[in-house]
């Protein structure tokens, strides 16, 4: 883990976090400025910076993420009516936190194409 890595910090309880789901290989929080009714950040305990750095032996972490997201969906109600799950890579995209994180948007119409 990285100390000098907001979401390494949080993962560790160095900085607080309202917490939606952990296990082993992931962490789930609330994000602190919410774009939609559920909002929330699916990060690996590990620190791979963006998707770009994701290696083959890092796919145990990806499917925990996904799985992750799926089952917040569901306990959050979204998951049938529609929800999005979506990383932002590198600046073009808005990537403002250089540990992977999947966001995990619903409760609302989102629309398409993304800003
Ligand atoms: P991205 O722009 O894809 O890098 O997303 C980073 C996300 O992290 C943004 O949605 C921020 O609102 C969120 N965020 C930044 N700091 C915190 C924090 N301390 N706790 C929870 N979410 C945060
Ligand atoms: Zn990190």
């Amino acid at each position: 883990m990285a100390d000098d890595c907001l979401f390494c910090r949080i993962i560790d309880k160095k900085i607080p976090s309202k917490k939606v789901y952990e296990d082993g290989l992931v962490y789930a929080f609330e994000d602190i400025n919410p774009q939609a009714p559920v909002h929330v950040l699916v990060v690996p305990k590990k620190h791979i910076p963006t998707v770009n750095d994701i290696k083959q032996e890092d796919s145990q972490y990806i499917m925990a993420m996904l799985s992750a997201a799926k089952k917040i969906a569901k306990d959050r109600g979204v998951s049938e009516k529609g929800y999005r799950a979506v990383f932002n890579v590198n600046a073009d995209a808005g990537q403002t936190v250089f540990h992977l994180h999947l966001h995990v948007l619903g409760g609302r119409i989102l629309s398409w194409p993304p800003g």
